[in-house]
């Protein structure tokens, strides 16, 4: 494992970085051997209010600050964190437990979100209403104000950026909450702000007590606008903190993709995307493809391609050139377990793997579930981890009434050669991303966000701009 891991963790406040003090202390966990590799402080009330302090200073100076000076220090930003994506990387693999690959592939993809945002921003144009009488209306689109974001441990950099990016673009200040499980990696994007020029107060990062952090700065009437994502419980929980003070919410919540796969699709070109894709991150991916609805003539034969190509993903410590590394930390081998064993104990069959595989780190097998029964655990709660689970269907409705019988709706997927499915999937299923013969619902200039529970508001691209934004009329004579 790397050995860069710094031993002690900072908060940063108002251009500030804050050592552990007398704060109290969250351990850091390597996932891949279960040992503390560092010492992260919590922020105490004061270093909250500090940081409320700090937002509201910095907001008014930094809307009016031109856009071009803002998509500049974005831009100077981008360039700092594809320099730096090697060492990024490495804090993040050895926090988080996936391949170093594709650490530094997430810490690249985060940078063009800089880029993206940047420009995004110079091109958020209003409208002007022409009236007859002379009188014109004008539409403009002006920054929120502070905003409370809250970030998961899966995607440690890629998921803050999707905040703070358009935050920043949009002429906002922030504070950001990124998961305590893994923090140096968000950290280092900070540096890489800082380093860009941003000026003190416009980003904060704290860490502690996720219910205390999240009720304090939502409460306060310098929060203007909430952004989470993680589970839908904890998404509820905090769309209710929200709703007392009127603030706008972006909810990117769990989902658990459906994957319908037509006896026209190209096999082989499908099976190569797949079974990278879900084992991807070890499956802890809110967009993960996951519910294998496979047409009955091809049912069996995909399974077992499936299942031939699965078993070859090796599995290990993220630093050791493997395809998977370890579940990011003890609560997921634990749940996907009990996921596995109530779906066997229901009937259902196990292809592939359905254990953990080590006594140290937190390790699960690529695992294969066929027939599972629809009132399996599995079929129903998202598992956020290697399990692809599988059943047959014979019709293109019965297909859809699967896909869409959930309360979910993040990502959905098909595989068909015949445009006419293809088209009428598309339509149909109840999901916020959609995508056909291909896995990519994350390009970063297109909406990525859910339905029905599995969120609202759109993130990435000109919507998830418009997302920190107040739409204002101005109806002059
Ligand atoms: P969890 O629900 O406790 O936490 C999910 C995330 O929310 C974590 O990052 C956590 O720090 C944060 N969180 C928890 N309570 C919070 C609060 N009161 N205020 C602010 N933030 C809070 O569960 P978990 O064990 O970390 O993950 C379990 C499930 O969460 C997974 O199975 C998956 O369904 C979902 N999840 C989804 C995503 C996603 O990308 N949508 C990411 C991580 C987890």
């Amino acid at each position: 494992m790397s050995n860069n891991y710094p031993k002690t963790l900072q908060l940063h406040i108002d251009g500030e970085w804050i050592d552990v003090g007398d704060r109290e202390i969250h351990h850091v966990v390597n996932p891949a051997t279960g040992k503390t590799i560092s010492d992260l402080p919590k922020a105490t009330t004061a270093d909250l209010d500090r940081a409320l302090d700090a937002a509201a200073k910095a907001f008014p100076k930094w809307r009016d600050t031109p856009v071009g000076e803002r998509a500049a220090v974005l831009h100077k930003a981008a360039d700092l964190m594809r320099e730096r994506a090697a060492d990024i990387g490495e804090l993040m693999t050895a926090e988080q437990g996936k391949p170093l690959p594709q650490a530094i592939g997430e810490v690249t993809a985060s940078a063009s979100q800089f880029d993206i945002m940047a420009e995004e921003a110079k091109r958020c144009y209003g409208r002007v209403l022409v009236r007859p009488t002379g009188q014109n209306s004008f539409v403009k689109y002006q920054p929120v104000g502070p905003v409370a974001a809250f970030s998961p441990w899966n995607f440690p950099v890629f998921t803050p950026i999707r905040k703070l990016a358009p935050a920043i673009a949009a002429g906002c200040s922030i504070i950001l909450k990124p998961a305590e499980e893994t923090p140096a990696s968000a950290i280092e994007m900070m540096r890489c702000l800082q380093d860009a020029g941003l000026p003190s107060g416009v980003c904060q990062i704290v860490f502690g007590d996720p219910s205390e952090v999240s009720s304090h700065l939502i409460a306060s009437d310098v929060i203007r606008k909430v952004s989470f994502t993680g589970s839908v419980p904890v998404g509820k929980h905090l769309m209710k903190l929200a709703a007392d003070g009127m603030k706008r919410t972006t909810m990117e919540l769990g989902g658990h993709a459906p994957v319908l796969v037509f006896d026209d699709c190209d096999m082989e070109k499908t099976l190569d995307l797949v079974v990278t894709g879900k084992f991807r991150n070890a499956g802890q991916v809110c967009v993960s493809p996951t519910r294998f609805y496979v047409q009955s003539g091809i049912y069996e034969k995909f399974e077992k391609a499936f299942t031939e190509r699965a078993i070859k993903i090796s599995v290990g410590d993220g630093f050791g050139g493997v395809d998977m590394g370890p579940l990011a930390n003890p609560r997921r081998p634990e749940a996907v377990g009990a996921m596995v064993a109530d779906a066997k104990s229901k009937g259902a069959e196990v292809r592939l793997g359905g254990g953990g595989q080590s006594d140290n780190g937190f390790f699960f097998d690529p695992t294969v579930l066929s027939h599972v029964p629809l009132d399996a655990k599995i079929m129903n709660d998202e598992p956020f981890g290697p399990v692809a689970v599988m059943r047959p269907f014979d019709t293109l409705d019965e297909a859809i009434e699967q896909a869409n019988r959930l309360p979910l709706g993040l990502a959905a997927y098909a595989f068909t050669e015949n445009l006419r499915t293809a088209n009428l999937v598309g339509d149909a299923i109840e999901a916020g991303m959609v995508a056909i013969n291909n896995l990519t619902v994350s390009p970063g200039d297109a909406p990525f966000g859910g339905v029905k529970e599995s969120g609202h508001g759109s993130e990435d691209g000109p919507d998830g701009l418009k997302a920190y934004m107040v739409t204002k009329a101005i109806h002059q004579a």
